[in-house]
């Protein structure tokens, strides 16, 4: 079967790339590359033996998105294609909205045109109300988002699950990413944010690498275990692996679904500063400032139903994370722009 992944040169889409063309999928990427490199798709196919085949284009562009679908018979779509950063979506409210709800839009007109029916998304546990008793599950109260950028995936969810009510033989699968973090054991893949990075992760491996001074811890006095924020951080593979269950489940069910996709464990930001430290033996300056603005105390997933709905469950831990993030961040120090 074809899988069309859209922003597939990006951090997620390139490691559910791997996992598709490791299970036999042929795999079609569609990205404009505003937040990615093309290097990504060539290390992938030197990782995997396979190429996909790739389209540089918006998925917005009705024109050549229908193209792409003339060309190759599409069998279900992944869409990751989207903007990402909460505090960008703050400063340009317009760009996300039109990006991310026309991107989803879109997509979702040509898949309907060409018979397509079969969708997993992108979603976020930030559509998650910011009152709700943790763990959080998939019935935890939704909406409420701080910022435009959560308020994409909450529309977007609905717009998906109207079409799906709407659309006989619609599936599609809503994927609340808790908080993402590691790269390809390969060293070959990573996360390659622009600018000042915005998550803890990615701050922590730069640091440790020498690109920024210290890292800013945001707040110690919230009522967790050592003061600092907790949150679900789970390992790249096995959200790119959660997409391949997830496409299992829709070939047997119709409908909207929603599913979490975290460990159902919770790490505070220090614990995390010192399992990169003991792991890699590197040394991560932190200093303690003021919490940032509209963080919670606490976040984690309760993951039973996606462990006993798609038999998905996320398997590596915080050093695997740990040492996969420095093993990226050490072999690639200016990510892809460190070369081929
Ligand atoms: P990313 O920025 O690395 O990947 C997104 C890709 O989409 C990029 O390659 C970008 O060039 C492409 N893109 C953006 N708009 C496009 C458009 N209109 N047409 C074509 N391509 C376009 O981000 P990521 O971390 O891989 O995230 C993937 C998806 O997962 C996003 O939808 C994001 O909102 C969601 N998500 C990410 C996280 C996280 O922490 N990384 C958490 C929850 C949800
Ligand atoms: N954090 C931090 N310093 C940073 C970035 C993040 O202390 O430079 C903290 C943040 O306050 C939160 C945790 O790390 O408690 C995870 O933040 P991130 O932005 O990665 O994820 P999110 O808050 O969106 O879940």
């Amino acid at each position: 079967m074809t899988v069309l992944v859209t922003g597939g040169a990006g951090y997620i889409g390139s490691h559910t790339c791997v996992e598709l063309l490791k299970n036999d999928y042929d795999v079609v990427v569609v990205d404009n590359l505003c937040n990615s490199s093309e290097i990504s798709l060539r290390r992938v196919a030197e990782l995997t033996g396979k190429a996909p085949c790739f389209y540089r284009c918006d998925v917005r562009d009705t024109a050549a998105l229908s193209d792409v679908f003339r060309r190759h018979e599409i069998g279900c779509v992944i869409h990751f294609a989207g903007l990402k950063a909460v505090g960008e979506s703050v400063q340009k409210p317009l760009a996300y909205y039109e990006n991310n709800l026309g991107s989803t839009m879109t997509l979702c007109r040509v898949m309907l045109e060409h018979g397509v029916k079969q969708l997993v998304f992108s979603s976020s546990a930030t559509v998650y109300a910011g009152n709700n008793p943790m763990p959080l599950s998939e019935e935890s109260r939704t909406g409420d988002c701080s910022n435009p950028y959560g308020w994409t995936k909450y529309m977007c969810e609905i717009i998906l699950s109207d079409i799906a009510r709407a659309t006989p033989g619609f599936s599609v699968a809503l994927l609340r990413y808790f908080n993402p973090v590691g790269a390809h054991e390969s060293g070959r893949l990573g996360e390659d944010p622009s600018g000042i990075p915005n998550n803890l992760m990615p701050f922590i491996s730069q640091t440790a690498v020498g690109q920024r001074r210290e890292l800013s811890v945001f707040g110690n006095d919230y009522d967790t275990p050592d003061g600092t924020g907790v949150r679900d951080y789970l390992h790249v593979v096995d959200l790119a692996r959660g997409h391949v269950a997830a496409m299992d489940y829709l070939k047997a069910h119709e409908g909207a679904a929603v599913f979490n996709l975290g460990t159902g464990r919770g790490t505070s930001v220090l614990e995390m500063v010192h399992a990169f430290e003991r792991v890699n033996g590197v040394a991560v300056p932190y200093r303690i400032t003021e919490r940032r603005a509209g963080d919670l105390a606490t976040v984690y997933a309760d993951p039973k139903r996606s462990e006993q709905i798609l038999h998905w469950r996320a398997e590596r831990t915080l050093e695997d994370m740990c040492r996969d993030s420095w093993r990226w961040q050490s072999q690639n120090p200016r990510g892809y722009q460190s070369g081929d």
